[in-house]
């Protein structure tokens, strides 16, 4: 059965207020796990905000996303991505908390561990090797189970995937529901008087008489700050807005969900594609691909049947509720992008959030958090520090 999932909201009321109401409020564009984050960060700290972007956009990243945040046992990072990857996770359990209770709204989530099974011993030996990769990054935060030790840990009427020899438990691991996650952000940022527009934005451009100006489909909108967080969308916005030449490739992958009320819940690592099994709900989220443009991939319905058929081979699921295809950007170097763009002859800067490419459900809560610290810090000093966290802002104009 699946989750009782309340429809994100239109909040139409808000959209016929038109310009000049929202003229105090920061702007957050894209209703995304970054961008509603920010929103949620900038709250907390105060701030007015408003949201701008549809309730749904087909090709949104987060609401295809299965929501796994894994570490899959290291304890040393060897890049400063990954730090900030394990930061993240290290936050995760304490910012659902915090989303749960601002809102009254429930986030499903499973941080037991991950298992990675394995089926014989060549497939072991595979995996050790590429799980100590002949560093000490980790071997303390796994345990390798047996058959024997599976079958009691899943004894109670639930299954493993069949004829698992064994498998790798990173017992840090997690996975939370991405979906259930939106809609207590959306909940929260309600309850603390944010309020939403609900057009696509065409372009920012700033206003002559301080702040900016957002022409969306449905009208123009001043703003007192303008946070982008659109997601592999931003590239159009920017190039409207008179910033060219930002790029990121778009990667594709998709999402299925099946039915399995015989399954205990688990957390699968099985190579580069997650499977999660919460309350008789299977998830399985492919690997991604390189596209060439956002239009809508025909490939996904073949990649969602091929989903649903390894569902039913590793865990017996049955019937396909859903799929969801979404497309993130990705920057040359895979690092998000936070920080300032500025136009020519404008003091303003115009606040970048995007770049979320992999990893973004566990990354998001931690750059928010550091994005609203730099917005918060006095103008003449965010300007001058046209920085992002971690790489600076012109490694993505290259
Ligand atoms: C199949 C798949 C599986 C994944 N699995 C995982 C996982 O298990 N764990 C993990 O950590 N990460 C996962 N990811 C990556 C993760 O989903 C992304 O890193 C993250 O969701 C990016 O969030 P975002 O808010 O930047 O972008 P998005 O979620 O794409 O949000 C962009 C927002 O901008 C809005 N928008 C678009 N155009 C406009 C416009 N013109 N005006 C206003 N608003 C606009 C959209 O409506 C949307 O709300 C997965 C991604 C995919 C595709």
């Amino acid at each position: 059965m699946l989750l009782p999932i309340r429809p994100r909201q239109a909040h139409a009321q808000v959209q016929s207020q038109g310009q000049g109401q929202g003229q105090g409020r920061v702007h957050v564009i894209g209703r995304g796990i970054v961008g509603l984050s920010v929103a949620f960060a900038l709250q907390r700290r105060g701030v007015r905000v408003r949201i701008v972007g549809p309730a749904a956009k087909l090709g949104s990243a987060t609401v295809a996303a299965v929501g796994t945040s894994t570490l899959k046992g290291n304890i040393l990072a060897t890049s400063p991505l990954f730090a900030l990857k394990m930061r993240g996770h290290a936050g995760l359990v304490d910012w659902l908390n915090t989303i749960e209770k601002a809102s009254g709204r429930a986030v499903s989530r499973d941080f037991s561990g991950a298992f990675e099974p394995f089926y014989n011993q060549k497939e072991y030996i595979y995996q050790r090797k590429r799980v100590f990769h002949r560093q000490f990054t980790g071997c303390f935060a796994l345990k390798v189970l047996d058959q024997r030790a599976l079958s009691a840990r899943f004894s109670s009427g639930g299954m493993f995937p069949r004829q698992t020899a064994g498998a790798f438990h990173y017992f840090r691991d997690g996975w939370y529901d991405p979906l259930m996650c939106l809609a207590a952000l959306e909940e929260a940022l309600l309850r603390g008087g944010a309020d939403f527009l609900c057009g696509e934005v065409v372009s920012i451009k700033p206003n002559p008489m301080g702040g900016q100006l957002i022409q969306t489909d449905a009208g123009c909108h001043e703003a007192q700050q303008t946070v982008l967080a659109a997601g592999v969308f931003s590239d159009e916005i920017l190039a409207a807005s008179g910033f060219s030449g930002i790029r990121q490739e778009p990667v594709e992958g998709e999402t299925v969900l099946l039915g399995a009320p015989q399954l205990n819940d688990m957390v699968l690592k099985l190579g580069k594609m997650n499977l999660v099994v919460n309350a008789g709900v299977v998830r399985v989220g492919s690997s991604s691909r390189r596209q060439a443009d956002l239009a809508c991939c025909q490939a996904s319905g073949l990649a969602s049947e091929e989903l649903a058929e390894l569902g039913s081979t590793l865990v017996g699921a049955s019937s396909v509720f859903s799929s969801a295809w979404g497309i993130r950007g990705r920057f040359k170097d895979h690092s998000p992008a936070i920080g300032t763009l500025k136009w020519a002859n404008f003091a303003q800067p115009l606040w970048l959030a995007t770049g979320f490419y992999k990893n973004g459900l566990q990354l998001a809560p931690l750059f928010a958090e550091k994005l609203a610290d730099l917005m918060l810090v006095t103008p003449s000093l965010s300007t001058a520090m046209s920085t992002a966290f971690p790489l600076p802002m012109s490694s993505i104009l290259s």
